[in-house]
């Protein structure tokens, strides 16, 4: 599953939700989708972005979508179907669909 991007313009992203930067806009996070400054030595992977809109987290090199926040405001159907899409064990989607616990 990916979000899109104008034809002449790869960081003008659209999530799936329809929100694009001059809206909600995309903010660097950890895994569970914490906002985090993109600084190169701080703690960002330099991969992850989330959706500020609906909480689903890309992958900002492939613009696949690897997640989402805890928060999400998505569906349990819509959540299923990200993790369906991951490379992650049963196991893994049980523990996120359930809610992962706090470092
Ligand atoms: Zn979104």
């Amino acid at each position: 599953m990916y979000i899109t991007h104008e034809p002449d313009d790869k960081d003008a992203w659209t999530c799936i939700c329809g929100n694009t930067p001059p809206d909600d806009g995309f903010y660097p996070c950890d895994e569970n989708g914490n906002e985090l400054e993109p600084d190169i030595d701080g703690p960002w992977d330099g991969v992850r972005y989330v959706c500020n809109a609906c909480g689903r987290i890309i992958d900002q090199n492939t613009l696949e979508i690897i997640g989402f926040r805890p928060d999400a405001d998505l569906t349990q159907d819509e959540k299923t179907a990200i993790l369906a899409d991951l490379d992650i064990g049963r196991s893994s989607v049980q523990r996120i669909l359930n809610g992962r616990k706090k470092r």
